[in-house]
């Protein structure tokens, strides 16, 4: 199974993806993790990607392309792509090498990306994400799953937030057309807290990737 999570910074692609990956057995593929590796690591792409991240601006096609050809040659498993594509030129490059059978559509409005994103809480060391007001860490600073730090991203700061949002209307917005238009977007309503016990997100994304699962 090929699944796609789309939306705004702060929709929560990220924490559905990682919610959703063990029961399909799916790779979670984060090209914003992969990109902050390549930072940590100081490597050449890591240097060129720092400063176009932190102005909240994409980086460019060829770079993913690289990266992310890299990382799907090694995988057995169904994926999970998490921030890619973010682009036409990208969206086209993947219908190359692989058919995805859905793209969950988060659908937020931007009050919610900007308390979401301004809250939010990312370990340095397995990427997993917390909320200081709603999804807190059992011992403030430290991570639940693997005992890193927790440290606010730069590009979750303001300024750069109001920015993403710019960058994803004009590149990445035209996607949901594009995959409309393939019969393939799925549109999910993600505007409630993840810790919303009425939330049912996590079960409207299981239901469609149950349905796709049935038909394998
Ligand atoms: P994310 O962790 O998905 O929010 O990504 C953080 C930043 O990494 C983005 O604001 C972009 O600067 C860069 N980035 C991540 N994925 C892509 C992509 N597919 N294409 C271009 N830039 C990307």
């Amino acid at each position: 199974m090929k699944i796609i999570m789309l939306g705004a910074p702060g929709a929560g692609k990220g924490t559905y993806a990682k919610k959703l990956k063990g029961k399909y057995n799916l790779t979670h593929i984060s090209t914003g993790d992969l990109l902050r590796e390549a930072i940590v690591q100081k490597t050449p792409t890591g240097l060129k990607a720092k400063e176009l991240m932190d102005k909240g601006e994409l980086v460019p096609d060829e770079m993913i392309r690289d990266l992310l050809k890299e990382k799907l040659d090694k995988i057995e498993t169904g994926i999970i792509l998490d921030g890619f594509p973010r682009t036409i030129e990208q969206a086209e490059m993947l219908k190359e090498i692989a058919e995805i059978d859905a793209v969950l559509k988060f659908d937020v409005e931007k009050e919610t990306v900007l308390r979401r994103l301004a809250n939010r809480i990312t370990c340095k060391d397995c990427g997993e994400i917390f909320h200081t007001i709603s999804i807190k860490p059992e011992v403030e600073g430290i991570c639940d799953k693997c005992q890193g730090e927790l440290y606010q991203r730069e590009d979750d700061k303001e300024e750069t937030i109001l920015n993403r949002l710019k960058t994803y209307k004009e590149k990445t917005a035209p996607l949901e057309d594009f995959y409309k238009n393939l019969g393939i977007l799925k549109n999910i309503n993600a505007n409630l807290d993840m810790s919303d016990p009425k939330i049912t997100v996590v079960e409207e994304c299981q239901e469609i990737l149950d349905e796709i699962e049935n038909k394998l």
